[in-house]
């Protein structure tokens, strides 16, 4: 099919969420682990989820200065985080990449999951995203960003990332996905977010502060409780070594 922009062949390797954040989440003698599509029971990820099939390497590359962009903002957020900081002060040049950044990992996601056509799952904002990606168009919808405060245990903060999904909040839909200790809500209608949502956004902040939230159990989250007790039950036993 080749690439989604421009129909070049081949196309490369896309990570979904970039490549490093995995990295940088990785904590000294422990793997990270995510649900397996098939049935109960866990995988250990390398480095997330890729997809081959959506840009060639030249538009693959036009993404890499919004990848690295959100990375070097997750790492720094997260480097904050591991040293015990309560509120996070998050430098933030360049807002509009950060903005980018979101915009390419939920744009990757939707058109990685509808086989190559994200107006399947973004509707008329696939084509408003491609353009902020590729054609540097002014379209700059709300971008929210916290912490979020899933605990394991009593001050133990989960170690979480969320591929892009629809979350609901007073009836009002927003993309999210969670990363490095962070939540990004991308909002793509020009409907107001609801008030108490309203002070994350950060489309013209320069430095962002981050508070801590009040700890939640994650087993009170439906969606999360139920993928986390699929995930609970052990893999089926494979034969290796073949
Ligand atoms: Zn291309």
């Amino acid at each position: 099919m080749g690439c989604l922009i421009c129909t070049t062949s081949p196309t490369v390797k896309s990570h979904i969420l970039p490549r490093a954040l995995f990295h940088a989440m990785k904590r000294e003698g422990q793997q990270l682990v995510a649900g397996r599509k098939d049935g109960p029971g866990y995988r250990v990820l390398q480095s997330g989820e890729w997809d081959d099939r959506l840009l060639c390497a030249e538009h693959e590359a036009a993404l890499g200065g919004f990848d690295r962009y959100g990375v070097e903002f997750c790492r720094e957020a997260k480097r904050q985080m591991d040293s015990g900081k309560r509120a996070l002060e998050i430098p933030n040049p360049k807002p509009r990449a950060l903005v980018g950044f979101a915009c390419a990992c939920i744009w990757r996601y939707a058109a990685s999951r509808s086989g190559g056509r994200p107006e399947r799952a973004l509707g008329p904002y696939a084509q408003r995203l491609k353009e902020v990606l590729f054609e540097a168009s002014d379209f700059s919808p709300l971008l929210l960003v916290s912490r979020h405060a899933y605990e394991i245990d009593a001050g133990e903060t989960m170690n979480l990332a969320m591929l892009p999904h629809i979350y609901n909040e007073e009836e009002l839909r927003f993309w999210r996905f969670i990363v490095c200790g962070l939540i990004f809500d991308l909002k793509l209608d020009n409907r107001p977010p609801p008030p108490a949502m309203a002070t994350l956004a950060v489309n013209d902040l320069a430095e962002i502060h981050l508070f801590e939230d009040f700890p939640q159990k994650i087993m009170r989250q439906p969606a999360l409780a139920r993928s986390l007790q699929r995930m609970y039950r052990p893999p089926a036993r494979t034969r290796r070594g073949r």
